[in-house]
């Protein structure tokens, strides 16, 4: 339960903590743009002393490339579960086509612009919002360990080390990540799947060089045949064979779009038949994102290229995925031609259906925030870092989305609604009331939240800082 007057007193900062998240959007934190690095780093210490000056402990973990991971613990009376936060504070490249300068926020109709607004820092920043609510007002009921990243959207390198020294010290009760948007309708969103994802290069070599198709056409290999015959191989031989992500049976089932609401999203290109949001989320996809062949005009060439992106049903292995391709197209290449597939960059999906406590508790906040339950949904996309936690801590993540439907993450004029963002802390307020045990608050009676199944923090579960500059 959430006291009344604390969502009322957090509400009345409401302007004050958007100038701090202006501020925070205006540090151009660009993990991708090595020229950005000073940027990323000031982004990250303007999260470590906001947190501080707020009574948080704050450690600054450094990574590679100065991408460093700030950890924010937050007081809790003794006995009170921990729950694990993750957000994080690099930005997408600003890209062309804005209307506004991307690190320059404005606000027009109660919509704010910037670089980051949804994607992270806006949702980030509205859970420490709700946390500092707790914080001033009287006591947070839960420990709650906010794990900031810098790297999320180059492929998070070096979290999953970094996650490591964590899992060991600290068992939460929850792990929450709030790094996706609300539904059509703007209700926030609980995503209970992700798929897998693979890169790979598909290569064609027919040996000798480019030849005259009237001199030796009909005669000689041709590897843009060869590979198109490897990529609809592929297609209809491997992904096929993956299957489909599992249908869940616990708690409630996921929301699927329809056909039409599908095809909006995909804005004029033809589609690939019906029940589009399954085949989005629950089936395997071969994508091809380049092509390469040939060059100079009318020659037949020797080799042949294709980029492709995989996406993989929740439960698929992504190494297994690679040598069932390679088997597969051991016995496709004529003679005297190499037909090889090199693999990229693998993560597996994810299934992140949170227990019936967590789905309770964060219905109840969304109630109290948005005025409505959350829709339950699934992504068609991965979030390697997702999936990193859920490894690390052995529970599935909560999801839960708060940026605005639509809101341009990655793209120009990347916005969040500010009534969508205040109910965001709003229901923040409330699932930190209602994952938490009684409490004493300034405002007199004890509330109860979910008492039971809660595991006690492991004793010295503390950011100690022997392993770790404290910046
Ligand atoms: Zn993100």
């Amino acid at each position: 339960m959430t006291p009344p007057a604390l969502l009322a007193a957090a509400r009345r900062r409401r302007a004050t903590r958007l100038d701090d998240l202006r501020e925070w959007l205006a540090i151009p934190s660009v993990s991708a743009e090595p020229a950005r690095a000073a940027d990323v780093a000031r982004a990250a210490r303007w999260l470590a002393s906001w947190q501080r000056a707020r009574g948080a402990r704050v450690q600054v973990r450094p990574t590679e490339k100065g991408r460093d991971i700030v950890l924010g613990l937050w007081p809790a009376p003794p006995g009170a579960p921990l729950i694990v936060l993750y957000g994080h504070y690099d930005v997408q490249p600003a890209g062309p086509g804005w209307s506004t300068a991307p690190f320059a926020p404005v606000i027009r109709n109660g919509v704010l612009y910037a670089r980051g607004a949804g994607d992270d820092k806006g949702q980030l920043f509205a859970h420490l919002c709700a946390l500092e609510a707790w914080q001033q007002f009287g006591v947070i009921p839960v420990q709650v360990l906010v794990i900031a990243e810098g790297a999320e959207e180059v492929g998070s390198p070096g979290f999953d080390a970094a996650l490591r020294p964590l899992a060991r010290r600290f068992r939460p009760r929850a792990v929450v990540i709030s790094d996706t948007e609300r539904d059509a309708g703007g209700a926030p969103t609980i995503t209970v799947s992700q798929r897998g994802h693979l890169v790979a290069r598909l290569e064609v070599d027919v040996g000798g060089s480019d030849v005259h198709p009237g001199r030796l056409g009909g005669a000689v290999v041709d590897p843009g045949l060869v590979l198109a015959e490897a990529l609809l191989l592929l297609r209809d031989e491997l992904i096929p064979a993956l299957g489909s992500g599992p249908v869940d049976t616990a708690g409630e089932q996921p929301r699927l779009r329809t056909d039409a609401v599908v095809a909006r999203i995909a804005n004029g290109r033809a589609t690939t038949g019906a029940g589009l949001d399954e085949r989005i989320t629950r089936y395997g996809a071969l994508s091809v994102t380049r092509l390469a062949a040939g060059g100079r005009g009318g020659a037949v060439p020797a080799r042949s290229a294709a980029w492709i992106d995989i996406r993989l049903p929740a439960r698929v292995d992504p190494a297994d995925v690679v040598l069932r391709a390679r088997r597969l197209l051991d016995g496709l290449a004529p003679p005297g031609t190499m037909v090889s597939l090199r693999a990229g960059s693998g993560t597996a999906g994810l299934e992140a259906m949170p227990d019936a406590a967590i789905q309770r508790a964060a219905k109840e906040a969304c109630m109290i925030g948005f005025g409505r339950p959350p829709v339950y949904v699934r992504s068609g996309g991965t979030v390697p870092a997702a999936g990193m936690m859920a490894r690390a801590f052995g529970l599935h993540p909560l999801l839960l989305g708060f940026g605005t439907p639509g809101g341009h993450a990655h793209g120009p004029d990347e916005a969040m609604d500010l009534p969508g963002w205040s109910a965001a802390i709003d229901t923040s307020v409330a699932l930190i009331g209602a994952l938490g045990g009684p409490v004493r608050t300034n405002f007199g009676r004890a509330q109860s939240g979910l008492r039971a199944r809660i595991q006690p923090v492991p004793t010295g579960a503390s950011l100690a800082r022997t392993d770790g500059e404290d910046r």
